[in-house]
């Protein structure tokens, strides 16, 4: 062989071994896709109602992107957050337990506010704690309200990044609003001076308002695009509907709902946003999206409120409509497409599916309440959640097992009246009865005598720590 066939023959050998060892590392790249858990999306609203979307019946709001994801993914039509105001349930959806055993919750102060010296204590293990210690990228785009003071804020409980307002957008009123209910109806962003916050930093005060649901979006859309080649988790918490409502211009008049249908149709497009990215960047097998709601619609509000439908009351109350939430799961090629769970669900079964799917582990040294929905999502059995317990405040009111649900204590919404209890406690008939219409208590004494068990049970294993809520500002916990 010649020298120059020799180098032929070396040149071939080196590019065959080069070949194959690309075609090695894309096999790598293949089997660690594959292996890679799912990205986590919660897209999470503010005091939507249970009516208040096109595909679970509204009929003038509307709301393509969210009907187009319910069509190819799943609509739960019995799923509940853990408490009808905000804080609780925003502490439940992310720590998978019952607001009561965290002490975010509290009978004299609902919610925390910006006087408040309370937030999620640190033993608390967040979704994204979990989900970080897997190897995910976190994220909170949008409303917190787990406490203001740095320590509670989201980056110092497993977010890598925060860009939102730390508490309620009707907070910070400033002293020359109009007094009352005034401002509402014709809401001013100068109104409420709402800090935007950047991780540890205020970067606007006050918020304006009238953008926010856009950049929310636009800063979870650039977060996908960034950690593509890894999981990720997204909180995407709106700060809307929740009053005073704002909308871009772009949404001005877009409804024929008024101010709330705007709202509610620019969350929509902001829902469009967020699954588009997804199916662009080629993530969208591999990545489980959630959307629900913290509470049911602000009744009191009149139009710049929600509708909880055919459900009973709203936030605030324990009766359905403060606790039923619209809730949609989409995962293209994983949930079967079009399909409705009627089983039961709650926010903090999110908190158990998530880390169920990505391989993590439940913390084991305390009471999770949350369940592993992913039999539902796959359509491979039965829900495992048979009860369902609602809390106003450190109360248990109500407490549903299978289709009924027994009350033990009654309390309208706000402005309704106070607390009754029952000796006999109301019970209803849900899959028959789901406006709460007809107590059928005497038909049924031994259902009565089974939930009465269930409540026996779940207070004898309850260890509530003091509330976090009442902490006053200055104060060390
Ligand atoms: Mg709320």
């Amino acid at each position: 062989m010649t020298k120059f066939a020799r180098g032929i023959q070396h040149a071939l050998l080196l590019s065959c071994l080069c070949a194959a060892y690309s075609l090695l590392l894309a096999g790598d790249k293949v089997r660690a896709a594959e292996n890679r858990p799912p990205n986590v999306v919660v897209i999470y609203a503010d005091d939507l109602g249970y009516g208040d979307l096109g595909c679970f019946g509204h009929p003038t709001i509307r709301t393509p992107n969210l009907d187009r994801m319910a069509a190819e993914g799943m609509r739960f039509t019995q799923f509940y957050s853990a408490a009808p105001v905000c804080t609780p349930s925003r502490a439940a959806l992310l720590t998978g337990r019952l607001p009561i055993r965290s002490g975010m919750c509290s009978d004299r102060r609902r919610v925390l506010f910006p006087n408040s010296g309370g937030g999620i204590p640190a033993k608390e293990v967040t979704l994204a704690e979990a989900l970080k210690s897997s190897g995910y990228a976190t994220a909170h785009f949008g409303k917190w309200h787990l406490g203001h003071l740095p320590q509670f804020l989201p980056t110092n409980n497993g977010f890598d990044e925060y860009f939102g307002i730390p508490y309620s957008n009707d907070m910070d009123r400033v002293n020359d609003a109009p007094r009352g209910r005034a401002p509402f109806w014709d809401p001013k962003v100068k109104y409420w001076n709402v800090p935007l916050m950047r991780n540890l930093k205020v970067a606007e005060r006050p918020a304006d308002q009238t953008t926010i649901t856009r950049r929310y979006t636009e800063e979870a859309t650039k977060f996908i695009g960034a950690h593509r080649d890894e999981p990720f988790f997204i909180y995407l918490a709106h700060s809307m509907p929740h009053v005073p409502l704002f909308r871009s211009p772009e949404f001005a008049d877009h409804s024929r709902r008024g101010l709330y249908g705007d709202v509610i149709e620019e969350i929509d497009w902001s829902v469009g946003q967020v699954l588009e990215t997804l199916r662009k960047l080629k993530l969208a097998d591999n990545t489980i999206v959630w959307f629900s709601s913290d509470n049911g619609p602000w009744l009191i509000f009149d139009t710049h409120g929600g509708s909880a439908g055919l459900l009973r009351e709203g936030k605030g109350s324990t009766w359905e409509g403060g606790m039923r939430e619209p809730t949609i799961a989409w995962w293209p090629g994983k949930i079967p497409a079009g399909r409705v769970a009627l089983d039961l669900g709650s926010t903090m079964d999110i908190y158990a599916t998530s880390i169920k799917l990505a391989g993590a582990k439940l913390p084991t040294d305390r009471i999770v309440d949350g369940l592993d929905l992913s039999p539902v999502l796959l359509g491979t059995g039965p829900s495992p959640r048979k009860t369902m317990f609602y809390y106003r405040g450190t109360r248990l009111m109500a407490v549903r097992k299978g289709a009924f649900k027994a009350h033990f204590i009654t309390q309208s919404a706000y402005g309704g009246g106070g607390p009754k209890t029952h000796e006999t406690p109301e019970l209803y008939q849900l899959n028959h009865d789901p406006s709460e219409k007809y107590n059928v208590a005497a038909d049924h004494p031994d259902v009565i005598a089974d939930i009465r068990l269930e409540v026996k049970r779940h207070q004898a294993e309850l260890n509530a720590p003091p509330s976090q809520l009442e902490i006053p500002l200055g104060k060390k916990k």
